[in-house]
């Protein structure tokens, strides 16, 4: 079991995110925009967390550098969820500091062990970060 975080604004993904990860045992907590989930990073240390990048007050890709910049924060693992994946969009979220990402619509048949695989093998923890998956 991991402790994920979500961040996310639109209640209807929020909702399927948390419930998908609760049912595959996993512990989530939820914030609804990128301020509120530097925040809750920072004061809970999950050992992964699944960013919408479109997010009122703070979008995605600013709360990522932010989480990226900070020495205590920098090893969790980030995984974006956009429903554009245009040209120059992957470089964009990698860059930003994102680890991988998923699009939306999201996928409940494959949400859980997409995530999973940006989880460190053995169980999380300070430096037990997986090497980052491509594609
Ligand atoms: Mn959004």
């Amino acid at each position: 079991m991991a402790c994920v975080l979500v961040v996310e604004d639109k209640a209807e993904n929020l909702e399927l995110m948390v419930y998908l990860l609760n049912a595959f045992g996993h512990e989530a907590l939820v914030a609804r925009d990128g301020a509120e989930g530097v925040a809750v990073v920072s004061q809970e240390r999950p050992d992964l967390v699944v960013m919408d990048l479109q997010m009122p007050v703070m979008d995605g890709y600013e709360a990522a550098a932010l989480i990226r910049a900070d020495p205590e924060l920098s090893c969790i693992p980030l995984v974006a969820v956009t429903a554009y994946a245009m040209v120059g969009d992957r470089e964009r979220i990698m860059a930003a500091g994102f680890d991988g990402y998923l699009t939306k619509p999201i996928d409940p048949e494959v949400f859980v062990r997409d995530l999973e695989r940006h989880l460190a093998p053995g169980g999380p923890g300070p430096g037990a970060r997986a090497p980052a998956q491509e594609g």
